[in-house]
């Protein structure tokens, strides 16, 4: 089983000509209202493609949580992680599948505050550009503890997935937790933070976009513009394997045994990406990532499940949304393009 940890937000999104500056307002084309959030986003994509697959995550006892919760179901993922306010823990779930909400007070600090579903507000210009404002709301709430009473979960996992989008604590937490019942570890560095070096050392693989990358590496780093360069750089910081995705350039693969040419036994190899018509990229990292972390659970090599990955990735581009670009098993076998 896949079991990612992480965040669930409401994308809000607003196309305008351009931005309002400070003081000034403007009009926007209509809303739109999308679930989003790296870790959801990675389990739907999963969960698409047929991985068994539990989200933990927190959402507010309100409609955009409940939007998540459904999305969820949609994308055929399992909803025992999915926990709604404060001070609800992983156990039953609700017959519909959706659970029913006991907030009945304060937990770890939060002052009897429940806490809403996280939202991302999202401008898009004339030129395609986003703005992005997150308020983290429920996702600032899932704990330590949380990571704690989700044990059976991490028992029933090959893989755990993780991005940062949620309090560093509970990422270390849970890549801990992993560990200790034998999953493989795969961290999605996002937003880019600092991460504790056993933590790190149990990412197989980190994985990350080119900005994450030199994010990452910006302290004591000269880059160049070879990637091969980052995932060196990368690889010293401690991961035991490190994936860099490259938009449509593909992806670079790097770790122990992977390529022809290796020293030391770590090689590196980079796999193209189909050829597609972008049309959204929001969203095709966590395509990718979910994807990745469904083959390598399943057996696959880190480079196979790299080559399957930049398929769903590829694919998730040619549609428009997150989530509901992300393909089907049967897209992806049937598409012709390698
Ligand atoms: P992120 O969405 O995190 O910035 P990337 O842009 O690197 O990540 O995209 C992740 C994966 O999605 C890539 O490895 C690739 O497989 C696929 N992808 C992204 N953009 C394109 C594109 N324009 N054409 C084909 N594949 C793409």
């Amino acid at each position: 089983d896949l079991l990612v940890v992480g965040s669930a937000n409401a994308d809000l999104v607003i196309g305008l000509d351009r931005r309002p500056g400070p003081g000034e307002t403007v009009l926007g084309s209509d809303l739109e209202i999308h679930p989003g959030g790296k870790g959801a986003n990675q389990a739907a994509a999963a969960a698409r493609l047929g991985a068994r697959t539990t989200l933990l995550a927190r959402v507010g006892d309100d409609a955009y949580g409940r939007m998540l919760a459904e999305a969820q179901r949609d994308a055929g993922a399992a909803l025992a992680g999915l926990l709604v306010g404060p001070t609800d823990t992983p156990g039953t779930v609700g017959k519909d599948g959706i659970r029913t909400p006991k907030n009945t007070g304060d937990a770890d600090g939060v002052e009897g505050k429940d806490a809403p579903t996280g939202v991302a507000l999202i401008t898009v210009d004339a030129a395609g550009d986003n703005s992005i404002v997150v308020s983290p709301g429920a996702n600032a709430r899932l704990t330590p503890d949380d990571v704690a009473a989700a044990e059976a979960l991490f028992e029933a996992a090959a893989v755990v997935s993780l991005q940062l989008e949620i309090p560093l604590e509970t990422v270390a937490a849970a890549a801990r937790a992993a560990a200790r019942h034998g999953a493989r570890v795969v961290l999605n560095p996002s937003p880019p933070a600092r991460l504790p070096e056993d933590v790190l050392a149990l990412c197989d693989p980190l994985v990350l976009n080119e900005h994450e990358a030199r994010l990452l590496l910006s302290d004591g780093h000269t880059l160049g513009d070879a990637p091969e360069e980052w995932a060196t750089a990368l690889l010293a910081l401690g991961p035991r394997s490190v994936v860099v995705t490259l938009g449509a350039e593909g992806a670079l693969a790097a770790g122990p045994g992977i390529g022809p040419e290796q020293t030391d036994g770590v090689g590196m190899v980079r796999i193209a990406s189909p050829r597609v018509t972008a049309v959204d990229t929001t969203g095709a990292g966590d395509a990718f990532t979910g994807a990745l972390g469904w083959r390598l659970g399943r057996g696959d090599g880190l480079e196979d499940a790299v080559r399957y990955a930049v398929r769903v990735g590829a694919f998730a581009v040619t549609r428009p949304g997150a989530q509901e670009s992300y393909p089907r098993a049967a897209d992806i076998d049937n598409s012709t393009a390698e």
